[in-house]
């Protein structure tokens, strides 16, 4: 499959690689929280989990490479991609290498998760973990790390998502135009999106689809205008990241939030309307009803994202579109949380009765013996 467009279209035929499974990603009603928070808007979940590599990152590794592919950059047999990520990058780019045949190293900060690590070493990627807490510009940090060792070794290219116009064009082309292939095609009343959520790490996917939905009002005349009100493109970012404000801190959220502002995010107006800080125990508890309420196996940043949409839709300026039975809400779920199982917020849950309305003094085994 090629050309830009080739995102609106659900599978056909037999596909070429793991390569073709990258995106084309369901978008999902979440409709019992919605009913629970008392929601009359059509709440939706972007579900990027569904994805090859398992992740929204996915989109960008392919892109990235094909790019600098076609641009003569990276050469089979020669070059070896070195990438700085939270994880998720990585994989999609170990995943593209393991296809074409390139060596691949990552660099990744020590919090990220085993299962992370596991992943990409079973795709054969070399990992180099950095402190957690080095400052993104110092020699340590996985940023510094990767620049060093793409010195010393020769072949080595850093795709670099934190300044490659190929991520945000990846949401541009792929992301976006899927969400808006699957409201056109369905049975909702209106087709527009009324509200965007998205976390931001590189800030590639918030950015990238803003820029989009910007593009597509900016076209829209009279009538139309009228009938596809602006879509609010909102933010969410976790505290202890200085990307919507606040100091610089430690906080459990692997892939949103940095201590520096990347190249590729946009974050004022026009493209991005607001900011909105969410924590920890708000993101985890959240993941956790994604997963027990809707069925969706997200990871931590869908929780942040979902927090922060409804926390939102619960303010002033969020009021209206709440209420509205037309108006659509798009809420982008990164990951997946099988990226995730041996973190303790996430293994407690296994500790929990599986059904909550269940006494947790009953012994449920010997019940059924
Ligand atoms: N959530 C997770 C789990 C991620 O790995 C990333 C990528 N760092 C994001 C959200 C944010 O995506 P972006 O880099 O496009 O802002």
């Amino acid at each position: 499959m090629s050309g830009e467009l080739q995102s609106q279209h659900h599978w056909q035929g037999v596909l070429d690689s793991a390569l073709d499974a990258v995106g084309h990603t369901p978008l999902i009603k979440l409709q019992k929280i919605a009913r629970a928070e008392g929601l009359k808007c059509n709440l939706m979940g972007k579900c990027e989990f569904f994805s090859a590599g398992g992740s929204v990152k996915d989109r960008i590794a392919k892109r990235m490479v094909e790019e600098a592919e076609k641009e003569g950059r990276l050469i089979p047999g020669e070059s070896i991609v070195i990438e700085p990520t939270s994880g998720n990058t990585g994989i999609g780019l170990a995943l593209a290498c393991a296809i074409k045949g390139y060596k691949c190293i990552i660099t990744l900060p020590a919090k990220m998760s085993l299962e992370k690590e596991v992943m990409l070493r079973s795709l054969g990627a070399e990992i180099v973990r950095t402190p957690t807490e080095a400052a993104w510009d110092s020699d340590e940090s996985h940023i510094g790390i990767a620049k060093k060792l793409q010195k010393s070794i020769k072949g080595g290219i850093i795709l670099d998502q934190y300044s490659n116009p190929n991520n945000p064009l990846a949401h541009y082309y792929g992301t976006y135009e899927e969400i808006t292939y699957a409201l056109r095609t369905s049975d909702l009343p209106r087709k527009d999106i009324s509200l965007l959520v998205a976390g931001a790490g590189t800030g590639g996917t918030i950015t990238g689809i803003a820029r989009a939905i910007r593009n597509y009002e900016s076209k829209l005349v009279n009538g139309d205008a009228a009938s596809h009100g602006r879509t609010i493109v909102l933010a969410v970012d976790p505290e202890g990241s200085i990307l919507g404000g606040g100091e610089p801190g430690n906080y459990e959220v692997e892939g949103i939030g940095y201590d520096f502002f990347p190249e590729v995010l946009d974050p004022k107006p026009p493209v991005v309307d607001k900011w909105i800080k969410t924590d920890d125990e708000e993101a985890f508890a959240a993941t956790k009803r994604l997963i027990r309420e809707e069925g969706l196996f997200v990871g931590g940043s869908s929780g942040s994202a979902l927090s922060g949409a409804l926390r939102f839709l619960k303010s002033e300026d969020g009021k209206s579109i709440a209420a509205d039975p037309n108006a659509n809400v798009v809420v982008i779920l990164p990951d997946g949380v099988r990226n995730y199982i041996s973190k303790p917020w996430f293994l407690e849950t296994s500790k929990r009765p599986v059904n909550e309305d269940i006494d947790e003094k009953e012994d449920l085994h010997s019940t059924i013996k």
